[in-house]
Order: C-alpha cells, then sequence, then structure tokens
C-alpha cells in the first residue's frame, strides 16, 4: 500500500492533537496531564529542530560562498535579497493596513469587553513579560543592531540560536576568506564542510520522521493552554481581519511565484507545505528554518549560493507575517481605545512594524514585544499599553501560528525570486519526498 505523503501525515497529526486537546480539557486532570506526559514529545522535536539549525546555516552558506566563481556574485544576491524583503514587507503592512481601516475591527468592541479583557489580562504574566521585554528592547541605539550583528567571539556565537545573525556574518566572513586563499588551499577545509552539509541534511530527514507525532503533541498543548473561549469570540473581527491579510498575503507569493519564476504556484505550495504546516505547529521560523532549508533546496531546486545565505537572513529579519499583524494590531487597539490616528501615525506604522518586523525574534509570540515599539511610536499613551496589550493577548496565540506560516512562505518565495534573477533556480534533487523518506527509513 502507498504510504500518505509526509504533509497529509503531519495534518492528521495536527488535527489529532487539536482533537485530543479539546477532549482533555473537560477532566480536572486534562490539561495537566497533556503538559506532563504529551508536550514534552512537541518540545524534544522543537529542541532537535533548533540543535541542528546552527551546523546546517554555517555547513550550506560556508559550501554556498566558497563555490562561488567571484564574489561580486554574492554582493549581487546579497542586495538582490535584502531589497526584495523589504519591498514584500512594505506589502504586508499596506495590505494589513487597508484591511483594518475598511473593516474597523475595533469600534464594534463594547466598553464590557474592554473591561474584561483588561481585567484578565492586563495584569497577566504573559503581559507585563512582553512590556518588560519591549522596555529592554527600546533603550538600544539607532546603530544597535549593526553592533549586535558582529561577533566578538565566534564560538560563543554558534553556541547560541539568538545570535543567528552574528552566525552568518561569521560564516560569510569565513566563506568569502577560503575563496581569496584559493581551490587548492581552501580544498581540506571545502570537503570538511560538504560532508557536514550532507550530514546535516540527513539529520533533517530522520527529525521528519517523528514530525507527525511531535505535532499532535504540540496542538494538544495549545488547545489545552488557550484562554477562555468567549473572550476569543469577542475578539474573531480583529482575528479575521488578520488573518484575511496573511491569506492575502499567502496569494500574493503564488502570484509572485507563478510570474517572476514561472513555477506552478500549487506545486510550489505543495512542495514547501512540510515547512508551512511546522511552522504552524512550533509558532517558530528559527525552528522551521532547517525543514524550510531542506524543502527550498532538494525539493524546489534553488541553489545553495542562493538559499544558504536568503533563508537564515529572512529568518531573522523578513517576517511579512508579522509586520502585517504588528500594523492591524496597532490600529485595532487604537480603533478599540478612542485613540486617534491621523494619516500620518499611520504612515508611521509602515516604517515601524518595517523596522520592528526585523528586530522581532523568529520565536514564539516576538511580534507582540515589538507591537508595543509600533504603539510607542505612534505616540500611544503609555499607561494604556498594557490593556492594549491585554485586548489581543487571548488571541495571539493562534494568530502567531499563522503569521509564522506566513513568514516561512516569504522567505522561501523570496529566495526563488533571487535564485531566478541570478540564474540559480534548477531542478530539484528530491522529485518525491516518500521515495527520499522510504531510503532514510
Ligand atoms: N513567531 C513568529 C516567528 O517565529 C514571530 C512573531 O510574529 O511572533 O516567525
Amino acid at each position: 500500500m502507498r504510504k500518505l505523503d509526509l504533509h497529509w501525515q503531519i495534518l492528521i497529526g495536527m488535527l489529532l492533537g487539536i482533537v485530543f486537546g479539546f477532549v482533555m480539557t473537560y477532566p480536572d486532570w486534562g490539561a495537566e496531564f497533556v503538559q506532563d506526559w504529551i508536550n514534552p514529545f512537541g518540545t524534544i522535536f522543537v529542541k532537535l529542530l533548533k540543535l541542528i539549525a546552527i551546523p546546517l546555516i554555517l555547513a550550506s552558506l560556508v559550501k554556498g560562498i566558497s563555490d562561488l566563481k567571484d564574489i561580486s556574485s554574492f554582493r549581487n544576491i546579497g542586495l538582490r535579497t535584502i531589497g526584495i524583503y523589504i519591498v514584500t514587507t512594505v506589502v504586508a503592512i499596506s495590505i494589513g493596513l487597508i484591511l483594518v481601516n475598511i473593516m474597523k475591527p475595533g469600534n464594534g468592541i463594547s466598553e464590557e469587553t474592554i473591561a474584561q479583557l483588561e481585567q484578565t489580562y492586563a495584569s497577566d504574566a504573559g503581559v507585563t513579560s512582553k512590556l518588560e521585554e519591549a522596555s529592554r528592547q527600546r533603550e538600544s541605539g539607532p546603530l544597535q543592531f549593526l553592533v549586535d550583528m558582529v561577533p566578538d567571539n565566534a564560538f560563543q556565537a554558534l553556541s547560541d540560536n539568538a545570535l543567528m545573525l552574528q552566525v552568518i556574518f561569521f560564516t560569510i566572513f569565513l566563506g568569502i576568506s577560503m575563496l581569496l586563499i584559493g581551490e587548492k588551499d581552501a580544498e581540506p577545509l571545502k570537503k570538511f564542510f560538504d560532508a557536514l552539509n550532507e550530514v546535516v541534511l540527513k539529520m533533517v530527514d530522520l527529525i521528519m520522521l517523528t514530525a507527525p507525532v511531535a505535532v499532535f503533541a504540540l496542538l494538544a498543548n495549545v488547545v489545552v493552554s488557550s484562554g477562555d473561549p468567549d473572550l476569543l469570540l469577542a475578539l474573531l473581527k480583529y482575528a479575521g481581519v488578520v488573518v484575511l491579510g496573511l491569506f492575502l498575503m499567502i496569494v500574493f507569493y503564488s502570484l509572485v511565484v507563478a510570474t517572476f519564476t514561472r513555477y506552478n504556484p500549487w506545486t510550489f505550495l505543495k512542495k514547501i507545505s512540510p515547512a508551512q504546516l511546522l511552522a504552524f505547529s512550533t509558532s517558530s521560523s528559527a525552528a522551521t528554518l532547517p525543514v524550510t532549508m531542506e524543502r527550498v533546496e532538494e525539493h524546489i531546486g534553488v541553489d545553495k549560493e542562493v538559499s544558504s545565505f536568503v533563508l537564515p537572513v529572512g529568518a531573522t529579519i523578513n517576517m511579512d507575517g508579522t509586520s502585517l499583524y504588528q500594523g492591524v494590531a496597532a490600529v485595532f487597539i487604537s480603533q478599540a481605545l478612542g485613540f486617534e490616528l491621523s494619516l500620518a501615525g499611520q504612515l508611521t506604522i509602515i516604517l515601524t512594524a518595517l523596522l520592528a518586523s526585523i528586530g522581532s525574534a523568529a520565536v514564539p509570540g516576538a511580534g507582540m514585544v515589538m507591537l508595543v515599539i509600533v504603539l510607542e511610536s505612534i505616540n500611544f499613551p503609555a499607561d494604556k499599553l498594557a490593556i492594549g496589550l491585554a485586548l489581543i493577548f487571548a488571541v495571539d496565540r493562534p494568530l502567531d501560528m499563522l503569521r509564522t506560516v506566513v513568514n516561512v512562505t516569504g522567505d522561501a518565495t523570496v529566495s526563488m525570486m533571487v535564485a531566478k534573477s541570478v540564474g540559480k533556480l534548477g531542478k530539484p534533487k528530491v522529485k518525491n519526498w516518500d521515495d527520499h523518506l522510504d531510503e532514510v527509513r
């Protein structure tokens, strides 16, 4: 009998996890049972993915750069990548702002609901920790991000997933220097990184064998940990605007893929769907990165020279879903709390949400921390920030899951565009994922 495709297996795991989570909300001991006995399997899976992220970036980026003919082609890839990332993010924020201004989800929210949300969440540990984190981020100067990008200890950078940009900086530096010393002298090092790259890709395959079970655990835990269902309903219109915006972004990427790369958008979505499903289940672009890289390189045919740079950089700085959400949330909170937002204010949101999404870490809930900075940029009253976050907190996790899918899809789209523009979009190595998994088994 033919085995189910991987994305179906993951999808079934997710659905069963959701159903199981719902069932477990009934018995008193249910939530605790899921947290103690089911969730650890999801956590182990996320840890395994994070475990291989840095070795994968290191090996594949060094390989990508040291395979180049000369350095100027790398500069070409770099400039295109950053340029396209900025454009897609501005498109995302604009879509969000247009929708939220037309649909005005904040106007329909009653005083009682606001009071109830404030009472439930304004002094919740989740909200206060986001405010504290935001105030730490705010203290840094305008060029701090450049300073932060340069490591002073390569091994320290390589030992911390949060320092992804430092790893990229060090790896590019290493790769370029390898190019400069010439093929012959760099040969042993190149062979080492080539082999490391192959091994880590195999590790991705092995980890993915457990994905259907892991997503079951992750989603069951999300369901038992979610908030009051009545409050979720009150925020339905706001959540609907974000979801519609995110959906339009997926349509936008499909059009971009079809027009710029002449690739069938359905095939594109199907091939990256395991990465999208994991983005949804883990809410973290960083944890999903190894799978995104594997899918884009092996299944779509983007050359390593491009994907090994575009995807890790994208996971860190390109967050279209997050920026769209930040735009919608900032306007929604202003509408609900009666804060007047001028046109200049809305334009400021475009700029700050662009910067805020670049600054958001690729981990669950990071977009909400940077939302505080967006709200501050439009002079939103500081004493109402906690209420503002309380308004959207109840639905943040499901929206985080969905915006992470868009973040990951955006990175994959841009990697294809850049690859196509420099003639590096070739044939995929793996035609059928199941044959591939059978090999692994
Ligand atoms: N969870 C998102 C990501 O990892 C970031 C966010 O919007 O909170 O891409």
